[in-house]
């Protein structure tokens, strides 16, 4: 396999590195293979949907033209390299097809173009549906039969002004994607549906995941289609990939950094931020039809694609920091979690540098407008090695860079892009550590040498948790929705501290306090009635203990023999 090829059948007016090979006919190429393409005529591994856009409507000089096209090859065979969205096909779909309507003429014209052996024809009204289950050659369709629901099995179905509420792999609508197309994918899908495994999921840092409580599930709630559900029972994410149309809204509204995408993980972005250093980025999701966008890039605009909305705050001031520049963002269908993260960095930006960071554009007039405002920012270029880090440990590091040492006060924020700060009434507190082992960011901790329990509010990612698992009443307590923009949110604070407590017989220490008096409390009321030295060992370490109880029974049977 070759590496990069540029085909355009009209030739190109200026040259190329000498690592591109350029062809004008296909019949030159038309045996080889190429890890990274501009076109999708030629057999590729990855195709490179801004290379065309950039070397048409760049205004950079013919140099910077050349190096950065070679660079635009670079950055997705860098996508390549980190890609694990590996192709995946269900073969063989069976021939069965429900047909779902409310008007019978609907049925009646769309059989009208079916011969008899394509497909196992049902039809059922579609006031009679209950619910759809499955997926693509596998769908449980529970119907109203009556007396009774009756499950049918089908592959695939057709549904006339489809109404679920989350949309389903091989349900077709008609009256939306067009009689004619729809006909050609139910025929097609036959020998084999093709799709992607398309996110990975870090089970370990979900705040779903064998919680107790339904703390988090922004990815179930964001998710349009079916791809990702709750087991509430096992406290389980289920994860239907077929049903995946790669938006990216679980990715960027995911707090902990738990969901990325398998074909540009948060990890590639990161790595591929190093090459818009000094440029000023075009974030272009690939939703948006790049062949018939004809807007002029300015000098040093490198474009960058990724497949849905994935960018989050995190990956936004990755950008932001590295290339020194404003980011324009181009989406005509943005997600939630993209959204709140500009509004974020916009606010934080405007207080630190009286700009906005980041330009949405969402049309083609949109764009035009962002690209001419788009500048570098003085003072915002800072890059470090942030590799092996989590989401919001990085957020932290680069948010206490930027502020550098200035107090910029608090920036709201929302419950779909939260961050808390954890507060502790230090007297109500045993430091019993439920919260620690609640916490699975390392956001709380217990330092064992000073007997403290400490915060880093920058890594929290406002999941509540803790505040939950906490057994004490008016103990922790969770300011939600703020974040500080000052040096003590990246610090680390002690919310309790417990000392030594010495055995009041011997006088080593051997617990600590707050432990020995959560014990006592429970217990001494008890023992008191019993006996003194029963109530006194609560306070004695485990040597003293017995010692305490047998002098009480000498001192008993010295009285009786006297
Ligand atoms: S959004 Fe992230 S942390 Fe929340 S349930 Fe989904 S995967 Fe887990
Ligand atoms: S400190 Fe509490 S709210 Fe914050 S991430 Fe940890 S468990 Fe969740």
């Amino acid at each position: 396999m070759q590496d990069y090829i540029y085909y355009n059948k009209l030739g190109l007016d200026f040259p190329l590195n000498e690592k591109i090979q350029v062809a004008t006919n296909l019949e030159d190429i038309k045996d080889k293979s190429f890890l990274i393409s501009n076109s999708n005529d030629v057999k590729n591994e990855l195709l490179g949907l801004e290379i065309d856009y950039y070397i048409k409507n760049s205004k950079d000089s013919l140099a910077k033209k050349i190096e950065n096209t070679l660079k635009l090859y670079e950055i997705n065979a860098t996508k390549f390299d980190f890609a694990q969205d590996v192709p995946q096909t269900i073969d063989n779909i069976p021939n069965s097809l429900m047909i779902i309507y409310k008007n019978i003429d609907d049925f009646k014209n769309f059989t009208q173009n079916l011969s008899k052996d394509d497909f196992d024809l049902y039809k059922v009204e579609e006031n009679l549906i209950k619910k759809i289950e499955g997926s693509i050659g596998n769908f449980e369709v529970i119907v109203d039969g009556g007396n009774r629901d009756i499950t049918l099995k089908t592959s695939q179905i057709i549904w006339f002004d489809e109404n679920l509420e989350k949309k389903m792999s091989g349900i077709y609508d008609p009256n939306l994607l067009g009689e004619k197309i729809v006909l050609q994918t139910i025929k097609e899908n036959l020998s084999g549906y093709n799709f992607f495994k398309t996110i990975t999921y870090d089970k370990t840092i979900c705040q779903y995941n064998e919680r107790k409580d339904d703390i988090c599930a922004k990815c179930v709630d964001v998710c349009p289609t079916n791809a990702i559900t709750k087991d509430d029972k096992n406290r389980k994410l289920v994860f239907s990939l077929v049903d995946c149309i790669r938006c990216g809204n679980c990715v960027s509204i995911c707090p902990s950094g738990s969901i990325n995408s398998a074909a540009t993980s948060r990890e590639s972005l990161y790595e591929l931020s190093s090459f818009y250093k000094n440029t000023k980025p075009l974030i272009l999701s690939s939703k948006s039809n790049l062949s018939e966008l004809d807007v002029d890039l300015d000098e040093n605009v490198l474009p960058l694609c990724t497949i849905g909305d994935i960018f989050d705050e995190t990956i936004f001031l990755t950008y932001l920091q590295v290339s020194g520049s404003q980011l324009v963002y181009f989406s005509d269908n943005i997600t939630k979690g993209t959204l709140e993260s500009i509004n974020l960095l916009n606010e934080i930006y405007l207080k630190k540098f009286g700009k906005k960071a980041v330009f949405l554009a969402t049309n083609k007039e949109e764009l035009k407008e962002a690209l001419a405002l788009q500048e570098f920012i003085d003072g915002s270029y800072y890059d470090f090695n942030q590799r092996d880090m989590r989401k919001r440990e990085i957020f932290s590091y680069r948010l206490e860079k930027l502020l550098d040492k200035e107090d910029l006060g608090v920036v709201k924020t929302t419950r779909d892009l939260s961050y808390a700060r954890v507060l502790v009434n230090e007297a109500n507190c045993t430091l019993c550590l439920s919260c620690v082992g609640a916490c699975n960011v390392d956001a709380l901790f217990a330092n064992e040498e000073d007997f403290t329990l400490r915060v880093n509010p920058s890594l929290c990612t406002a999941c509540g948790y803790c505040e939950i698992v906490c057994p004490e009443s008016d103990c922790l307590t969770i300011k939600y929705d703020e974040l500080e923009l000052n040096s003590s949110w990246f610090s680390e604070t002690i919310l309790a501290k417990d000392n030594l407590f010495a055995c009041v017989e011997c006088g080593v220490e051997f617990a600590t306090t707050k432990a020995i008096e959560k014990i006592a409390k429970l217990m001494e009321p008890i023992f008191k009635t019993q006996s003194p030295a029963k109530a006194r060992s609560l306070y004695c370490c485990s040597n003293c203990k017995p010692k305490v109880m047998i002098m009480e029974e000498l001192s008993k049977n010295e009285k009786y023999t006297n």
